[in-house]
């Protein structure tokens, strides 16, 4: 029998729970397959962790937060600064994991983690990031400061489609402003966050600060009930059973803050005057990279003027992407993640064309010699598309790419801003006033100009809007670094006191 690289015992492929500092493997009777897009192979098995393990990790953190929190920054910074060190040494391990649980591209898995490690880098600097504010004087002897202080035991809740750059997206930021983290990776892909908790830990992480529960729905539900985790990053989905919303609405019924990045619906508005080789090259890759299960990927493109001249090229050059294995050199596109989203997409397409629209290249029937029963689906293009059809108002999360038309920009940043997603838009164009009257009118967070994937770096945040996002305070970024402090305001009077022994019982102010 094969054994899981993180099992802690041999001949097991079960994945253990990381509670307090600890690798344990869980006593719950149900563990989920994980399960290799492109072979179907059970790779490893993650527990629906028991509800005392869970609680057991909650107060494993919370035992762990008032040394951590009075821990240093510099030091904080400093298990930072070796972990994103181990990171760059494992790179080629991690982005292994990352390919044979979730699919894409060994290319695009190193992508995946170099973007994580990104937001681990900013949080070196997080002694600045974390200044706090001083204003002396305000009145006679009296100086009032503020600083931002960790909240507690914070929790993420991670999607499927970045194993290693969502969970970097939380808690590096979370843990290097002195919370402590409580991580619930995807139950198709944990690999990833098994490994970068290993490296943290090695990095000089005590024991507690980061802990990893595995499970599904009601491991998500315990950690919106449980009164000791006070913040919760949240990313993925908000269909079939509305997760977003969900843990969004519990979680605050309970009094927490949390931040929710969702589902998306991108849009690519193209001008006539718009570079032609850039910008088809920028369709595709966007469209199809990841095999269109990016919450960036661009889905849906608004031709202003018509499609028609733009079509042959795009099929030409969408029919020369090579669709294998992601572990294969020549992959440009890997698998879908699951049999069940591969017949779902089968289903959107379908529908596509059975409402109306053309068919330019269908994708549904592609075999991989060698990866015969993996969840492949090749390049796929629907054109006259309207927002009535159902492949248009659902997120399809794979390589298909919907084309539709509009007379003019306005009509086409009208067509856009009715969607009910607000992740990102972009517009190809080589016009600076159209490029200005889009970045202005579109609604939409991330917002793209002749870009086709514009996600911000760690000094910006990830701003998704609209249905993309619930929440104030947006992932990374300054926003990041506030979501995970509060504020404490601080007032202090060392003034030589003149009239000690009189009361003054109006309300005090600065005059
Ligand atoms: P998902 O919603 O199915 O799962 C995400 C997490 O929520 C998982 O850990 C899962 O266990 C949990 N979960 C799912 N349903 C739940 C429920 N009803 N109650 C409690 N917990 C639940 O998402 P996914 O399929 O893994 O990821 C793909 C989705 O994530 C897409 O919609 C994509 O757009 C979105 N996404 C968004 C961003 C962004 O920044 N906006 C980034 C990446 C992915």
């Amino acid at each position: 029998m094969a054994t899981s690289h993180f099992s802690t015992h041999p001949n097991s492929l079960r994945v253990p729970n990381l509670i307090g500092g600890k690798f344990v493997e869980s006593k719950s009777l149900t563990f989920i397959d994980v399960i290799n897009p492109a072979t179907q192979d059970v790779v490893s098995q993650v527990p629906l962790t028991t509800n005392e393990e869970f609680k057991a990790a909650v107060a494993a953190a919370k035992k762990a937060f008032p040394s951590w929190r009075n821990t240093p920054v510099t030091k904080r910074q400093r298990v930072m600064l070796k972990f994103q060190e181990l990171i760059r040494r494992d790179m080629d391990k991690l982005a292994t994991s990352v390919t044979t649980e979730q699919g894409k591209t060994l290319k695009d898995a190193q992508g995946d983690v170099f973007r994580g490690l990104e937001v681990v880098e900013h949080a070196c600097g997080m002694a600045t990031l974390q200044m706090g504010e001083y204003v002396s004087n305000v009145a006679n002897g009296i100086d009032t400061f503020s600083v931002k202080e960790p909240i507690g035991v914070c929790a993420g809740i991670c999607p499927f489609n970045f194993p290693a750059m969502i969970p970097l997206w939380m808690f590096p930021v979370a843990v290097t402003c002195g919370n402590t983290f409580i991580l619930k990776p995807s139950e198709k892909d944990p690999g990833a966050s098994m490994l970068l908790a290993q490296l943290a830990m090695e990095a000089g992480l005590p024991e507690g600060v980061l802990s990893i529960v595995h499970g599904a729905h009601d491991t998500v539900n315990a950690i919106c009930d449980h009164d000791d985790i006070k913040a919760i990053s949240f990313v993925g989905s908000n269909v079939v059973s509305h997760a977003g919303m969900h843990i969004y609405a519990r979680a605050a019924a309970k009094g927490k803050r949390v931040q929710s990045n969702m589902g998306a619906k991108n849009h690519a508005i193209v001008m006539p005057d718009a570079s032609v080789d850039a910008t088809i090259n920028a369709l595709i890759a966007a469209g199809f990279g990841a095999a269109g299960q990016r919450c960036m990927a661009l889905s849906t493109v608004v031709f202003v003027g018509g499609s028609k001249p733009w079509e042959s090229i795009l099929v030409e050059r969408a029919k020369a992407l090579k669709v294998n294995a992601g572990t294969e050199p020549d992959a440009d596109l890997g698998p879908v993640i699951s049999i069940q989203a591969k017949e779902r997409i089968h289903k959107l397409i379908q529908s596509g064309f059975e409402s109306g629209a053309r068919l330019l290249l269908d994708g549904r029937s592609i075999v991989v010699p060698g990866y015969e029963s993996g969840n492949f689906i090749g390049p796929t293009i629907l054109a006259d598309v309207s927002s009535d059809m159902e492949c248009y108002k659902e997120e399809i999360f794979g390589p298909v790419l919907l084309l539709t038309e509009a007379d003019s920009l306005d009509e086409a940043i009208n067509f856009v801003n009715e969607n009910k997603y607000g992740n990102g838009a972009t517009i190809f164009t080589s016009s600076g006033v159209a490029a200005r009257k889009f970045q202005t009118e579109i609604e939409a967070g991330q917002v793209g100009i002749n870009v086709p994937i514009p996600v911000p770096l760690p000094f910006f945040s990830f701003t998704g809007n609209k249905a993309s996002f619930a929440g104030d305070l947006n992932f990374y970024g300054k926003a990041g670094v506030n979501f995970y402090t509060q504020i404490k305001t601080i007032t202090q009077n060392w003034k030589d006191s003149v009239n000690e022994d009189k009361i003054n019982m109006a309300m005090p102010t600065s005059q």
